[in-house]
Protein backbone atom coordinates (compact mmCIF):
# COMPACT_ATOMS: atom_id res chain seq x y z
CA UNK A 1 0.00 0.00 0.00
CA UNK A 2 1.19 3.27 -0.75
CA UNK A 3 1.69 6.03 1.76
CA UNK A 4 1.69 9.27 0.15
CA UNK A 5 2.16 12.42 2.08
CA UNK A 6 2.66 15.24 -0.14
CA UNK A 7 1.19 16.84 -2.84
CA UNK A 8 3.85 16.09 -5.24
CA UNK A 9 3.53 12.02 -4.36
CA UNK A 10 -0.06 11.86 -4.45
CA UNK A 11 -0.38 13.66 -7.80
CA UNK A 12 2.49 11.20 -9.12
CA UNK A 13 0.62 8.09 -8.14
CA UNK A 14 -2.30 9.48 -9.43
CA UNK A 15 -0.91 10.51 -13.30
CA UNK A 16 0.43 6.61 -12.94
CA UNK A 17 -2.79 5.26 -11.57
CA UNK A 18 -4.37 6.92 -14.60
CA UNK A 19 -2.03 6.50 -17.47
CA UNK A 20 -2.70 2.50 -16.89
CA UNK A 21 -6.11 3.65 -17.30
CA UNK A 22 -7.87 2.72 -13.72
CA UNK A 23 -10.34 4.76 -12.58
CA UNK A 24 -9.42 5.86 -9.26
CA UNK A 25 -11.84 6.50 -6.16
CA UNK A 26 -11.34 8.46 -3.04
CA UNK A 27 -13.06 7.97 0.25
CA UNK A 28 -12.03 11.45 2.63
CA UNK A 29 -11.60 10.39 6.35
CA UNK A 30 -10.65 12.08 9.53
CA UNK A 31 -8.89 8.94 10.54
CA UNK A 32 -9.82 7.01 14.08
CA UNK A 33 -11.35 4.35 11.17
CA UNK A 34 -14.56 2.17 12.04
CA UNK A 35 -16.75 -0.24 10.10
CA UNK A 36 -18.70 3.15 9.15
CA UNK A 37 -15.78 4.12 7.13
CA UNK A 38 -14.66 0.92 5.76
CA UNK A 39 -17.95 0.46 4.11
CA UNK A 40 -16.93 3.36 2.04
CA UNK A 41 -14.16 1.34 1.21
CA UNK A 42 -15.42 -1.25 0.28
CA UNK A 43 -17.99 0.68 -2.20
CA UNK A 44 -15.14 2.69 -3.41
CA UNK A 45 -13.63 -0.91 -4.30
CA UNK A 46 -16.48 -2.04 -6.23
CA UNK A 47 -16.70 0.84 -8.13
CA UNK A 48 -13.33 1.55 -9.10
CA UNK A 49 -10.13 -0.17 -9.88
CA UNK A 50 -7.96 2.08 -8.00
CA UNK A 51 -8.71 3.57 -4.04
CA UNK A 52 -7.44 5.81 -1.93
CA UNK A 53 -8.21 7.32 1.40
CA UNK A 54 -7.11 10.23 2.60
CA UNK A 55 -6.79 10.80 6.50
CA UNK A 56 -6.93 14.61 7.60
CA UNK A 57 -8.32 16.25 10.38
CA UNK A 58 -8.87 19.39 9.01
CA UNK A 59 -8.66 22.32 11.15
CA UNK A 60 -10.58 24.30 8.87
CA UNK A 61 -13.79 23.17 10.02
CA UNK A 62 -13.48 23.02 13.48
CA UNK A 63 -14.23 26.48 15.58
CA UNK A 64 -12.53 27.32 18.57
CA UNK A 65 -13.12 25.51 21.29
CA UNK A 66 -14.01 22.83 19.42
CA UNK A 67 -12.22 19.27 19.74
CA UNK A 68 -9.68 19.52 17.06
CA UNK A 69 -6.78 19.34 19.71
CA UNK A 70 -8.79 16.01 21.07
CA UNK A 71 -9.77 14.55 18.25
CA UNK A 72 -9.07 11.02 18.42
CA UNK A 73 -6.70 9.10 16.34
CA UNK A 74 -4.71 5.50 16.10
CA UNK A 75 -2.60 6.23 12.74
CA UNK A 76 -0.85 2.95 13.00
CA UNK A 77 -4.25 0.68 13.45
CA UNK A 78 -6.08 2.47 10.35
CA UNK A 79 -3.16 1.78 8.06
CA UNK A 80 -3.52 -1.75 8.88
CA UNK A 81 -7.39 -1.81 8.64
CA UNK A 82 -6.66 -0.05 5.70
CA UNK A 83 -3.65 -2.38 4.26
CA UNK A 84 -5.96 -5.35 5.53
CA UNK A 85 -8.57 -4.41 2.53
CA UNK A 86 -6.20 -3.91 -0.04
CA UNK A 87 -6.63 -0.22 -0.30
CA UNK A 88 -4.20 0.95 -3.00
CA UNK A 89 -3.06 4.07 -1.20
CA UNK A 90 -3.56 6.62 1.75
CA UNK A 91 -2.89 10.14 1.43
CA UNK A 92 -2.07 11.73 4.98
CA UNK A 93 -0.61 14.99 4.29
CA UNK A 94 0.17 17.67 7.24
CA UNK A 95 -1.96 21.07 7.80
CA UNK A 96 0.97 23.02 6.47
CA UNK A 97 0.77 20.68 3.15
CA UNK A 98 -2.82 21.55 2.88
CA UNK A 99 -2.88 24.99 3.93
CA UNK A 100 0.71 26.11 3.03
CA UNK A 101 1.89 29.81 4.34
CA UNK A 102 -0.39 32.49 2.53
CA UNK A 103 -3.01 29.80 1.91
CA UNK A 104 -6.35 32.28 0.95
CA UNK A 105 -8.95 30.58 -0.94
CA UNK A 106 -12.12 29.01 0.94
CA UNK A 107 -14.78 27.94 -0.99
CA UNK A 108 -18.23 28.10 1.04
CA UNK A 109 -22.26 26.89 0.62
CA UNK A 110 -24.23 29.38 0.21
CA UNK A 111 -28.28 28.41 1.48
CA UNK A 112 -27.48 24.90 1.77
CA UNK A 113 -24.98 25.70 4.72
CA UNK A 114 -27.37 27.39 6.31
CA UNK A 115 -29.73 25.55 8.37
CA UNK A 116 -28.99 22.29 10.61
CA UNK A 117 -24.95 21.71 11.57
CA UNK A 118 -24.67 24.81 9.47
CA UNK A 119 -26.93 26.86 11.80
CA UNK A 120 -24.73 25.06 14.92
CA UNK A 121 -21.48 25.05 13.54
CA UNK A 122 -21.20 28.70 11.59
CA UNK A 123 -17.46 27.92 9.46
CA UNK A 124 -17.97 24.00 9.16
CA UNK A 125 -18.64 23.53 5.64
CA UNK A 126 -16.74 26.42 4.51
CA UNK A 127 -13.79 24.08 6.36
CA UNK A 128 -15.12 20.80 4.75
CA UNK A 129 -16.02 22.15 1.31
CA UNK A 130 -12.91 23.75 0.90
CA UNK A 131 -10.87 20.65 1.85
CA UNK A 132 -12.75 18.44 -0.23
CA UNK A 133 -12.25 20.62 -3.43
CA UNK A 134 -8.33 20.02 -2.40
CA UNK A 135 -8.55 16.48 -2.31
CA UNK A 136 -10.54 15.89 -5.61
CA UNK A 137 -8.10 18.17 -7.20
CA UNK A 138 -5.21 16.60 -5.73
CA UNK A 139 -5.81 13.00 -6.01
CA UNK A 140 -7.53 13.48 -9.85
CA UNK A 141 -10.08 11.05 -8.28
CA UNK A 142 -13.37 9.80 -10.59
CA UNK A 143 -15.34 8.85 -7.43
CA UNK A 144 -15.66 9.51 -4.09
CA UNK A 145 -17.84 7.53 -1.43
CA UNK A 146 -19.27 9.95 1.34
CA UNK A 147 -21.55 8.35 4.37
CA UNK A 148 -24.84 9.69 4.60
CA UNK A 149 -24.51 9.83 8.11
CA UNK A 150 -23.20 13.33 7.47
CA UNK A 151 -26.18 14.04 5.23
CA UNK A 152 -26.00 17.52 5.31
CA UNK A 153 -22.46 17.69 4.19
CA UNK A 154 -23.34 15.33 1.47
CA UNK A 155 -25.75 17.50 -0.44
CA UNK A 156 -23.30 20.40 0.37
CA UNK A 157 -20.47 18.22 -1.81
CA UNK A 158 -22.85 17.32 -4.22
CA UNK A 159 -23.79 20.73 -5.03
CA UNK A 160 -20.83 21.95 -4.76
CA UNK A 161 -19.52 19.42 -7.28
CA UNK A 162 -22.44 20.26 -9.40
CA UNK A 163 -21.90 23.98 -9.46
CA UNK A 164 -18.01 24.29 -9.89
CA UNK A 165 -17.97 21.65 -12.34
CA UNK A 166 -15.75 19.33 -10.53
CA UNK A 167 -16.59 16.45 -12.56
CA UNK A 168 -16.06 13.98 -9.54
CA UNK A 169 -19.12 10.77 -9.65
CA UNK A 170 -20.25 11.90 -5.82
CA UNK A 171 -20.92 8.49 -3.87
CA UNK A 172 -23.32 8.57 -0.88
CA UNK A 173 -23.66 5.48 1.53
CA UNK A 174 -26.34 4.54 4.20
CA UNK A 175 -25.16 4.83 7.93
CA UNK A 176 -23.38 1.88 9.86
CA UNK A 177 -24.71 1.46 13.12
CA UNK A 178 -23.62 -0.12 16.23
CA UNK A 179 -25.79 -3.43 17.42
CA UNK A 180 -27.65 -1.38 19.62
CA UNK A 181 -28.45 1.15 16.90
CA UNK A 182 -26.12 3.59 17.74
CA UNK A 183 -24.82 5.65 14.64
CA UNK A 184 -20.80 4.52 14.36
CA UNK A 185 -18.63 7.76 14.70
CA UNK A 186 -14.93 8.13 15.93
CA UNK A 187 -16.61 10.85 18.63
CA UNK A 188 -18.31 7.96 20.58
CA UNK A 189 -14.67 7.47 21.98
CA UNK A 190 -15.43 9.95 23.56
CA UNK A 191 -18.56 8.66 25.72
CA UNK A 192 -18.77 7.79 29.02
CA UNK A 193 -20.60 4.61 29.79
CA UNK A 194 -23.45 6.31 31.20
CA UNK A 195 -23.69 8.85 27.88
CA UNK A 196 -23.14 5.92 26.04
CA UNK A 197 -26.31 4.45 27.20
CA UNK A 198 -28.26 7.77 26.88
CA UNK A 199 -26.63 8.27 23.54
CA UNK A 200 -29.08 5.92 22.10
CA UNK A 201 -31.98 7.98 22.31
CA UNK A 202 -30.68 9.45 18.88
CA UNK A 203 -31.59 6.39 16.73
CA UNK A 204 -33.88 5.47 18.86
CA UNK A 205 -36.25 8.58 18.52
CA UNK A 206 -35.38 8.71 14.82
CA UNK A 207 -37.18 5.11 15.15
CA UNK A 208 -39.69 6.10 16.84
CA UNK A 209 -40.67 8.74 14.22
CA UNK A 210 -40.32 6.28 11.89
CA UNK A 211 -42.89 4.10 13.86
CA UNK A 212 -45.78 7.28 14.02
CA UNK A 213 -45.18 8.13 10.25
CA UNK A 214 -45.83 4.25 9.38
CA UNK A 215 -48.76 4.56 11.42
CA UNK A 216 -50.14 7.76 9.31
CA UNK A 217 -48.58 10.61 11.32
CA UNK A 218 -48.12 13.57 8.89
CA UNK A 219 -47.99 16.24 11.26
CA UNK A 220 -44.01 17.99 11.49
CA UNK A 221 -44.35 19.44 14.49
CA UNK A 222 -45.92 16.34 16.39
CA UNK A 223 -43.27 14.66 15.02
CA UNK A 224 -40.84 17.18 16.04
CA UNK A 225 -41.77 17.39 19.86
CA UNK A 226 -42.04 13.94 20.40
CA UNK A 227 -38.45 13.29 19.24
CA UNK A 228 -37.82 16.29 21.51
CA UNK A 229 -39.87 14.53 24.53
CA UNK A 230 -37.94 11.43 23.43
CA UNK A 231 -34.74 12.70 23.78
CA UNK A 232 -35.31 15.10 27.25
CA UNK A 233 -36.07 11.96 28.79
CA UNK A 234 -32.54 11.26 29.05
CA UNK A 235 -30.90 13.78 31.49
CA UNK A 236 -27.23 13.76 29.80
CA UNK A 237 -28.44 14.55 26.75
CA UNK A 238 -29.27 17.85 25.59
CA UNK A 239 -30.33 18.45 22.10
CA UNK A 240 -28.91 20.87 19.46
CA UNK A 241 -31.11 20.51 16.80
CA UNK A 242 -34.24 18.77 16.23
CA UNK A 243 -35.54 19.28 12.12
CA UNK A 244 -37.22 17.52 9.99
CA UNK A 245 -37.12 19.14 6.44
CA UNK A 246 -37.11 18.66 2.90
CA UNK A 247 -34.55 15.65 2.12
CA UNK A 248 -33.49 17.43 -1.14
CA UNK A 249 -33.44 21.29 -0.39
CA UNK A 250 -33.54 20.71 3.38
CA UNK A 251 -35.53 23.75 3.66
CA UNK A 252 -38.48 23.58 6.03
CA UNK A 253 -41.56 21.67 5.22
CA UNK A 254 -45.21 22.60 6.34
CA UNK A 255 -46.43 18.74 5.99
CA UNK A 256 -44.91 15.06 5.16
CA UNK A 257 -45.31 14.98 1.38
CA UNK A 258 -42.21 14.29 -0.06
CA UNK A 259 -38.97 12.08 1.60
CA UNK A 260 -38.30 14.18 4.92
CA UNK A 261 -34.69 14.03 6.49
CA UNK A 262 -35.18 13.79 9.96
CA UNK A 263 -32.10 15.13 11.34
CA UNK A 264 -30.87 15.38 15.11
CA UNK A 265 -27.77 16.92 16.69
CA UNK A 266 -27.39 16.36 20.30
CA UNK A 267 -24.95 16.89 23.01
CA UNK A 268 -23.93 13.83 26.06
CA UNK A 269 -22.13 15.70 28.10
CA UNK A 270 -19.33 17.28 26.00
CA UNK A 271 -19.94 15.15 22.93
CA UNK A 272 -21.66 16.31 19.64
CA UNK A 273 -23.31 13.39 18.24
CA UNK A 274 -25.34 13.81 14.96
CA UNK A 275 -27.52 11.16 13.09
CA UNK A 276 -30.51 11.28 10.64
CA UNK A 277 -32.86 8.89 8.71
CA UNK A 278 -35.04 9.83 5.78
CA UNK A 279 -38.69 9.55 6.56
CA UNK A 280 -40.40 8.07 3.84
CA UNK A 281 -44.90 8.92 4.07
CA UNK A 282 -47.22 6.35 3.57
P1 LIG B 1 -15.14 11.37 9.31
O1 LIG B 1 -13.87 10.59 9.45
O2 LIG B 1 -16.01 11.36 10.50
O3 LIG B 1 -14.92 12.74 8.72
O4 LIG B 1 -15.99 10.58 8.21
C1 LIG B 1 -15.45 10.27 6.96
C2 LIG B 1 -16.56 9.74 6.09
O5 LIG B 1 -17.11 8.58 6.71
C3 LIG B 1 -17.72 10.73 5.89
O6 LIG B 1 -18.18 10.64 4.55
C4 LIG B 1 -18.74 10.23 6.86
O7 LIG B 1 -20.07 10.55 6.49
C5 LIG B 1 -18.53 8.73 6.78
N1 LIG B 1 -19.04 8.06 7.98
C6 LIG B 1 -18.78 8.37 9.27
N2 LIG B 1 -19.50 7.57 10.09
C7 LIG B 1 -20.22 6.75 9.30
C8 LIG B 1 -21.16 5.70 9.55
N3 LIG B 1 -21.51 5.35 10.78
N4 LIG B 1 -21.70 5.06 8.50
C9 LIG B 1 -21.37 5.41 7.22
N5 LIG B 1 -20.49 6.40 6.92
C10 LIG B 1 -19.93 7.05 7.95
Amino acid sequence: MNILKSVEEMKLWANEVHAQSHKLALVPTMGFLHAGHLSLVREAQERCTRVVVSIFVNPAQFAPGEDLATYPHDINGDVQKLRDMGVDAVFMPTTDIIYPKGFDTFISPDKLGDELCGASRPIHFKGVCTVVAILFRVTQCDSAIFGQKDYQQLQIIKRMNQDLHLGVDVIGMPIIRENDGLAMSSRNAYLSESERLQALCLSQSLEWAQRRVRDGETDIETLTNGIKQQIQAHPLATIDYVRLVDAQSLEAVENLQAPILCALAVHLGKTRLIDNRVLTPL
